[in-house]
């Protein structure tokens, strides 16, 4: 419960974060973080249009300076980006200079108004400092699709147990969750679908 979805008192300390959009909406925002990557964002993108649904992509930095021509793809098939810093540099415990200093070596790759932290460790401090430039999304259902020790049936059984009006959900866009959120994606989806939810980007 607590690593799927965080208690409401811990998104207290993160006043302009984005956790869940519209509690009345029956809409869902799936994400995908760590991308892009040649072995996995296509397939994501053909999956997505077979769908029918947009999606939005919290790339890499230096993941993107290598594919410059999938974060292109990305945004001609008509989903959002936003970015997940250079290095993937986990904001708590780290030096807030150089933890910044990471995320506009980024902006320099990606160019969004939308930010993640990595592994959405970010001090309260550092996340009001970037939500001056960036609209900084955590995430209202984490998947853990990046967990091996799960099969993936846990995977979708997590993203359908949790997931409800207004919910972000992350998926990974990695070789690390290759196995899971393959299985999971397209299965929860399906069922949200025949439930009547429908899906937007976070620019929408
Ligand atoms: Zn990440």
């Amino acid at each position: 419960m607590f690593i799927e979805q965080m208690p409401r008192w811990v998104r207290w300390f993160y006043p302009h974060v984005w956790w869940r959009k519209d509690a009345h909406q029956k809409t869902l925002y799936v994400t995908f973080d760590d991308g892009p990557t040649p072995q996995t964002t296509p397939w994501i993108l053909d999956q997505l249009d077979i769908l029918g649904i947009k999606a939005t992509f919290f790339c890499i930095g230096s993941n993107a300076e290598k594919h410059p021509e999938l974060l292109q793809e990305i945004k001609n098939r008509g989903h959002a980006i936003g970015l997940h810093g250079y290095n993937h540099v986990r904001g708590l415990y780290k030096n807030t200079d150089i933890y910044l200093a990471d995320i506009e070596r980024g902006a320099q790759y990606i160019d969004t108004k939308l930010f993640r932290p990595p592994h959405g460790r970010i001090t309260p401090k550092q996340a009001n400092i970037l939500a001056k430039k960036y609209t900084v999304v955590l995430w209202d259902v984490i998947t853990r699709d990046y967990d091996a020790s799960l099969k993936p049936e846990q995977v979708e059984r997590i993203a359908l147990k949790y997931t409800r009006n207004g919910s972000i959900i992350v998926f990974h866009d990695s070789l690390k969750a290759q196995k899971n959120m393959q299985y999971a994606f397209p299965r929860a989806v399906k069922q949200w679908l025949s439930e009547g939810y429908t899906f937007a980007t976070l620019n929408d």
